[in-house]
């Protein structure tokens, strides 16, 4: 069995453990268990078999008895148990339709149905008013969505890295491209697509609805389908003529607008091919969402990244130690990293007061003695307390080589106050960097009030930098707000706000979400070398 294979039968067993309403602390160690797995560089089921799979992340006693069972047996009794009692591919349907998952259950229980084919026969034949709780209107409503189920909905997206990894999955597994949402870092995702290049389209199209994270497939044509997962979110696939790959991967790439402006495509069996027909230079998938056809800018990249400059240890909410973080940006081909815990006024988790960060200066001091030349730098994450002062005193800020300023709470207040108060730390001398400035949460907190605008043109005039903040629900400022800031003169800094060492690889995130407004390098602060950053705020002017 290969790693592929387990992982996929892990993150089926979190999939159902979420549906049966278990712990959902054991779903989410299934889904990481599963992960680890996918990337793993070694057989998993040999380290199974010579009982060496805990040394893998993640993987503890119970995941290994799993593990064991899955390699001896070919699969897991329980999950075989789950998949028959839950029905997935109903749960995806129904959940597709805009039912819960629960209510999907009864109504396929009640019925006596085990599949999407014979829940909708079962509604044709309108025996859906003889289940409980079903009276005429919901019935009504269910056959609508039944009858257009392929449309598409508004609906919420997927958080970025959710979308990425599942249509990243898909794509390697029919050996296709992510397309979509995905291929263009939106930071919420609601079209999913894979393009394939598919000599015979019925054996991707069979692969495609064999594969373990489709649960149903709702719509199918000779050369396309649409499949949703047990969550049900629908994905699309496309299975492409091979000399059409090209126009076909772009069409599904681009926004509609921007497809639209390019209309007719010829023919193509590569990107490549399809802008050198069209007469055009390639355009980075980020930067189709409005029609381009000129020049696009060279675009930051990941590996420009010198450096992370927010990160957490366990000094506030983070899980990794000073001397960890460090490491593990060193692994990542960095220059330095910038410690920046929280501060008291955060409230839900631990801050640290001035005596706090005097101490936090010698671990600070000896990882720097250990990890030289990497640099360690000492930073903060210091609140923006409500009247824009900030939450710890200028002398202890003066030390500091990185100062973040965030607003946590209140982040209801009024357009003039939140601005006023924003202003205000900005105007301090030591900040360097105005963290996630619209304090969204993707699919949970609305933007803050904050004129953006006149934020950015007093982050000019003082020299301080602007957070593309990678964390997958924040992602926070988003493309267009990057493009406004860079049009301001300000820079922006790609940052993780990691709050373990693996939080470090959020960092593609903050640099796909900086190149959907169009940042180049010299519009990245963290492309610069670590002198540059010492420098201070003329670093940024
Ligand atoms: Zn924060
Ligand atoms: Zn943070």
């Amino acid at each position: 069995m290969d790693n592929p294979r387990i992982a996929d039968r892990l993150d089926a067993f979190a999939a159902l453990l979420e549906l049966a309403e278990a712990n959902p602390y054991m779903a989410r160690a299934y889904r990481r268990a599963a992960e680890t797995i996918r990337t793993a560089r070694v057989p998993v089921a040999e380290l199974v078999r010579t009982g060496r799979v805990r040394r893998l992340r993640g993987i503890g006693p119970g995941i290994e008895a799993r593990l064991r069972e899955l390699v001896e047996t070919g699969d897991i009794a329980e999950l075989a148990e789950l998949e028959r009692e839950l029905a997935p591919g109903l749960v995806g349907l129904g959940r597709y339709l805009g039912l819960g998952a629960k209510r999907s259950v009864e109504i396929a229980r009640s019925l006596g149905v085990r599949t999407p084919a014979e829940l909708r026969d079962a509604a044709a034949a309108g025996r859906l008013q003889t289940v409980p709780g079903i009276g005429p209107k919901t019935e009504a409503r269910l056959l609508e969505a039944l009858a257009r189920e392929a449309e598409p909905r508004p609906r919420r997206g997927l958080l970025l890295n959710r979308a990425r990894e599942l249509v990243a999955g898909i794509a390697q597994a029919l050996g296709g491209e992510a397309a979509g949402d995905v291929r263009r870092w939106r930071d919420s995702c609601e079209q999913l697509a894979v393009v394939c290049a598919a000599p015979d389209p019925s054996v991707t199209l069979a692969h495609f609805a064999a594969l373990a994270q489709i649960v149903a497939v709702v719509e199918e044509e000779p050369r396309r389908a649409l499949g949703v997962t047990v969550e049900g979110v629908a994905v699309e696939l496309i299975a492409a003529e091979p000399r059409r790959f090209g126009t076909a991967l772009a069409r599904a790439t681009g926004s509609p607008a921007y497809v639209a402006a390019l209309e007719p495509l010829p023919d193509a069996a590569d990107e490549a091919a399809l802008y050198r027909a069209l007469g055009i230079p390639w355009c980075p998938p980020e930067l189709r969402e409005q029609p381009l056809r000129g020049e696009p800018p060279s675009l930051v990249a990941t590996d420009d990244i010198r450096g992370d400059l927010h990160c957490h240890t366990t000094w506030s909410d983070g899980r990794a130690s000073v001397e960890q973080m460090g490491r593990a940006a060193i692994e990542r081909g960095y220059e330095y990293v910038a410690i920046c815990d929280h501060t008291p006024a955060v409230g839900a988790v631990r801050g640290l007061t001035a005596d706090d960060v005097r101490r936090q200066a010698e671990e600070i001091a000896q990882a720097n003695d250990l990890l030289a030349p990497f640099r360690v730098l000492r930073g903060i994450e210091c609140d923006i307390l409500p009247d824009g002062r900030l939450d710890l005193p200028d002398d202890v800020l003066a030390e500091l080589d990185w100062v973040q300023a965030s607003v946590h709470g209140g982040q209801r207040m009024p357009r003039a106050e939140m601005t006023k108060r924003v202003v205000e730390a900005l105007r301090n001398p030591y900040v360097r960097c105005l963290s996630h400035p619209t304090g969204r949460l993707i699919n949970r907190r609305p933007e803050n009030a904050l004129d953006l605008q006149r934020a950015f043109a007093v982050a000019l005039e003082e020299g301080v930098a602007v957070e593309v903040n990678g964390l997958p629900d924040r992602l926070d400022l988003r493309g267009e707000h990057v493009r406004a800031a860079l049009r301001a003169g300000v820079q922006v800094v790609c940052s993780t706000d990691a709050h373990s060492t693996r939080g470090l690889a959020n960092m593609a995130l903050a640099v796909h979400t900086a190149r959907r407004g169009g940042a180049t390098p010299a519009g990245v602060v963290n492309t610069r070398p670590l002198r540059s950053i010492l420098e201070g705020r003329r670093a940024v002017r």
